[in-house]
């Protein structure tokens, strides 16, 4: 099971990554944790867009092949090993809710998403899949939609949202509302910044962007990440500021 999260832009020596290129040059070196399905999620024009297949990466790749994505510049990654839900393709990650607006991917389990899906339910919302993951996508979205609309902050909707959740978690969310960043939570689950030139990364560990930067910053336990093209700003899940330890990654890249 795998993460990786990208959001590019122009390069100082006038090169671009794409984020396609990206995602999936880390997950193949994500692959040594072993999964069962893949997926990935970009926002282009304003869209979020995703393909997702049960299987190898080879079966992402063959999809995308047939189902190209549009060019972009931010996206997200994912390889999944099946905890609730059998792997399939409606229960491979990215979820993406609201109306194909927020795509949420998941490494780990969220202990208590049975009592969360009742609540939502209740409510009205419905799922697709059989998967912890959709749970606290739906939650996330319905905290992000319930904000003032001058008040819209995806940020707070995650810190809002985590700490609700318990479990395992690494999740990272892209909302169509606001095209150049990549949201992150940690709880007892791995998850690491990769810092670039014009460009940021994440990873479950820094084999997902090792071919592209050697900085890196760690996080803390309960803590949550906003990465754009510039920047990375971590909190915890009240909204207090924290502090990542940045680090140099020594390793031989052809290994
Ligand atoms: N619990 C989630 C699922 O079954 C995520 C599993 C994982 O860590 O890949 O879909």
């Amino acid at each position: 099971c795998g993460i990786v999260g990208y959001v590019g832009s122009e390069r100082a020596d006038g090169r671009k990554h794409t984020a396609l290129n990206v995602i999936l040059e880390g997950l193949r070196r994500l692959e040594y944790r072993g999964y069962d399905s893949a997926g990935v999620a970009v926002i282009a024009d304003g869209e979020v867009e995703y393909r997702k297949k049960a299987g190898k990466l080879s079966n992402l790749v063959g999809e995308l092949e047939e189902h190209p994505l549009p060019t972009s510049n931010i996206g997200i990654g994912h390889t999944r090993w099946a905890t609730h839900g059998g792997p399939s393709d409606v229960n491979a990650h990215p979820h993406v809710v609201d109306g194909g607006k927020l795509a949420m991917i998941h490494n780990g389990i969220i202990e208590n998403f049975s009592e969360i899906k009742r609540e939502l339910s209740t409510q009205g919302e419905s799922f697709v899949s059989e998967t912890d993951t959709e749970v606290a996508a739906v939650l996330l979205a319905r905290t992000y939609d319930a904000q003032p609309t001058d008040q819209k902050d995806l940020t707070v909707a995650m810190q809002d949202t985590c700490r609700r959740l318990e479990g395992a978690f690494t999740l990272l969310a892209v909302h169509a509302d606001v095209p150049d960043r990549v949201v992150a939570a940690r709880r007892n689950s791995p998850l690491v910044i990769g810092l670039g030139e014009g460009e940021n990364f994440l990873g479950s560990d820094v084999s997902g962007f090792i071919d592209y930067t050697r900085r890196a910053v760690e996080m803390g336990q309960d803590q949550i990440v906003t990465i754009t093209a510039d920047d990375y700003t971590i909190v915890d899940f009240h909204g207090s500021p924290a502090e990542g330890k940045p680090f140099d990654i020594e390793w031989d890249a052809a290994a």
